[in-house]
């Protein structure tokens, strides 16, 4: 199986910007006050306001998946080989670009969370305290479904299995400084996986990859596909 890890790098040439590039801000606001259970519970209107830009800015015409995206997509179609995507991005470019398997390890802007009921549903609008769970009735709990820092990412279990299966793993436009995903390169290598890291430049954890090329990931991912496919 080939396990491919990406973060926000893939998007950037979408025209959505990293985390860490921007110098700790993310769009401008302080990460504890917008990324975090204690940031939500102190001031929730600023948080559903943040959560509202990101979802509308992903709406606008000129944010589509770029050749890193198809080209990942490309490799699920004609690989003799499963190929699994698990990202850290919260966008929906992989499956607008056609990926399939797919895992959304730290939740997704279209979707949200009723905190009494736990139901999780398709929300692509603005989010507000008065809005109302479909499932439950209750007003005024439902949360965007990310996973803010400090909470537990999605799917670990289905993660965990994979990657025991796991012969080559990918890491594609992640700085390797947010956990676990930044240690799945040595559940990898654990695995017996030979690993690769594409990216702008060298990330935190570059040493721990046997490969790594860099450059753009518009670039760069959809020649390592290229010569995957080739054989
Ligand atoms: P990060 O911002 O910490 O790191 C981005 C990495 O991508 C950097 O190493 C940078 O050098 C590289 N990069 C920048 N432009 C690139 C390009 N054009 N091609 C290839 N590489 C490029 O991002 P992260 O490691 O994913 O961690 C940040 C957290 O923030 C994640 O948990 C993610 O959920 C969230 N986030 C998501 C999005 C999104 O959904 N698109 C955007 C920003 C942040």
């Amino acid at each position: 199986m080939i396990i491919i890890l990406t973060g926000a790098g893939i998007s950037q040439e979408s025209g959505i910007s990293t985390f860490r590039d921007a110098g700790g801000l993310w769009e401008n606001e302080r990460i504890e006050d917008v990324g975090t259970p204690g940031g939500f519970a102190r001031d929730p209107d600023k948080v559903l306001d943040f959560y509202n830009r990101l979802r509308r800015n992903l709406k606008s015409p000129e944010i589509t998946p770029n050749p890193a995206h198809h080209a990942l997509a490309r490799l699920e179609k004609e690989s003799r080989e499963q190929v699994l995507v698990i990202t850290q991005n919260i966008d929906n470019l992989h499956e607008r670009a056609g990926t399939k398997n797919l895992l959304h390890m730290h939740g997704e802007l279209y979707k949200a969370r009723c905190n009494a009921c736990g139901t999780v549903t398709q929300w692509e609008t603005d989010m507000s305290r008065q809005d109302v769970c479909e499932k439950c009735g209750t007003a005024g709990r439902l949360r965007p479904h990310i996973v803010w820092f400090e909470e537990m990412p999605l799917y670990m279990d289905e993660i965990w299995r994979a990657f025991s299966k796991c012969r080559l793993f990918v890491s594609i436009g992640t700085s390797g400084h947010v956990h676990p995903a930044a240690g799945f390169v040595k559940l990898a290598q654990q695995a017996g996986a030979r690993t690769l890291e594409l990216n702008l430049e060298r990330s935190l954890g570059a040493w721990f990859f046997h490969d790594g090329r860099y450059g753009k990931a518009g670039k760069v991912v959809p020649a390592w596909v290229e010569e995957i496919l080739a054989g």
